[in-house]
């Protein structure tokens, strides 16, 4: 080993205990030998291995023992005596080794200590106090002659030990020993290579660690990407199941009309010899009403199937939207004698369109606007084409209106406002209404106008009007 100079408190890193077998006895062996004392605080085995070593080497241990010059703690019952929980108490630490040491530097002996205390607080993972018992051991070495000798093993420091307490521990000594397999280098060549490769496996090891934290951040990512898929999945199945029972009854309650009528019908045809024509027309009429609806809202179902599965597409052809409006309102106004629907059109609006496609979301703002404004009154369709170009197509009712923080969602996929009073559909109407007008480039939305109701807006792009 390496010479100890007077007053200097080292560091010793190992691995193998064997090795700072050798070298702690070579350190006390040479202060015994040369008649002065020294201090063994180590763990029991430890300073029994390090008795047969100094007997090995030529030494009378219970000699030196009787003449007060070598000096065994044990160093657990040591802790045990200067520890005050996980702290080290201070006023115990300096009484204790105080007059260990001027006992055994009686007589101007030079004095040599190997200590362990410390490394076995940083094995139980209190770097804490083993760095304030480095300290105390400072404090001693001021108003005291002595070498101190402490090791670690490379183990003790943790799996982030040499870059979290290795500075700290290397900074309370006055000389740093590095590891066997450093110290065992002889030539400066060896050691100047055993430093790159040192250096070489600490860039490997960063790198490493670097990609580990990367692959740690992937996997927190994927994880919670995963969670959110599957929160996504069970949100959807819980709207499908909830929608399936909304929707069977919803296609039962027209079935139910519808079958109500036409048993009436029945029975007066069997029963009746002169049929009366009015009261049957009447009858039948009401049977197709229902049967228009349940085909809607089968419709609706085929129709967002498509969607799901992207084959809902629209062809553009040229067409006159004004007709096609009139047409339409002359169509729904029969359904409602409680309210005036309105047209306000210019004769002729040529546009590009897909009139069929155009048609159903003309006639689902118009059942919506009849549906929801269940006291009657006038409904307004207007069409206009606006400074910036765009066509604008609008429907105002005046009926119970759209809360104003759910003018959004009204156009999701089954989203239906609660108030079960007004529930008549699938909720599927603006949502589909919504993907045609997007196929056409255009845009559709609900505003709250003054004076109630609620006003559902259709903006299309490249009209091209006709203002004869
Ligand atoms: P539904 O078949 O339920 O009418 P829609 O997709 O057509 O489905 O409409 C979704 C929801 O938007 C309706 O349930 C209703 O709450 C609300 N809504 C639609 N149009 C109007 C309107 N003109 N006035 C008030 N609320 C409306």
């Amino acid at each position: 080993m390496t010479a100890v100079r007077e007053n200097e408190h080292l560091v010793q890193f190992y691995e193998d205990e064997a090795f700072l077998l050798d070298n702690v006895s070579e350190f006390l062996g040479n202060t015994l030998s040369k008649g002065g004392s020294a201090i063994a605080l180590a763990r029991s085995t430890f300073l029994a291995g390090l008795e047969a070593r100094l007997t090995e080497a030529g030494l009378d241990v219970e000699d030196a023992q009787r003449a007060g010059r070598y000096t065994t703690l044990d160093a657990h019952d040591v802790l045990k005596l200067i520890m005050d929980g996980r702290q080290a108490d201070a006023g115990r630490f300096l009484t204790l080794f105080s007059g260990v040491i001027d006992d055994a530097a009686l007589a101007g002996r030079p004095v040599s200590i190997f200590g362990e205390l410390v490394s076995l607080l940083a094995e139980d993972d209190n770097h804490e106090a083993a760095l304030h018992i480095e300290q105390l051991w400072n404090d001693l070495l001021v108003t005291r002659t002595f070498t101190l000798y402490c090791a670690y093993t490379l183990e003790s420091l943790g799996p982030n030990g040499m870059t979290k307490h290795s500075h700290d521990i290397c900074g309370a000594h006055t000389r740093v020993v590095p590891a066997e397999s450093y110290s065992a280098q002889l030539t400066e060549d060896d050691r100047t290579q055993a430093i790159v490769e040192l250096q070489a496996q600490a860039a490997q090891l960063k790198l490493e660690i670097e990609a580990r934290q990367e692959l740690e951040k992937q996997l927190v990512a994927a994880l919670a990407a995963e969670q959110q898929a599957r929160q996504q999945a069970e949100t959807a199945l819980h709207q499908r199941d909830e929608f399936l029972s909304i929707a069977a009854h919803d296609l039962r309650t027209p079935l139910t009309v519808l079958y109500g009528h036409l048993q009436l019908v029945l029975r007066r045809l069997r029963r009746d010899e002169t049929i009366d024509r009015e009261a049957m027309t009447e009858a039948l009429g009401l049977v197709s009403a229902q049967a228009d609806t349940l085909t809607m809202l089968v419709n609706q179902l085929l129709d967002t199937s498509r969607l799901d599965q992207g084959k809902l597409e629209v062809h553009r052809e040229p067409a006159d939207l004004a007709t096609l409006v009139r047409q339409v309102v002359e169509r729904r106004q029969p359904a409602t004698d409680k309210h005036t629907i309105t047209v306000n059109a210019p004769a002729r609006f040529d546009v590009q369109i897909d009139s069929l496609r155009m048609e159903q979301v003309l006639t689902n703002l118009l059942d919506n606007a009849i549906k929801y404004s269940p006291d009657g009154g006038p409904i307004d369709v207007t069409l206009t084409m606006r400074p910036d170009g765009c066509t604008e197509l609008a429907v105002r009712d005046r009926g119970i209106g759209v809360p104003p923080d759910l003018c959004e969602r009204i156009f999701d996929r089954f989203f239906q406002v609660n108030g079960k009073q007004y529930r008549s559909g699938l909720g599927l109407g603006l949502y589909i209404s919504r993907q045609i007008i997007e196929q056409h480039g255009g845009h559709i939305y609900a505003e709250l106008p003054e004076g109630g109701g609620s006003r559902f807006v259709i903006l299309l792009p490249d009209a091209v009007p006709d203002d004869d």
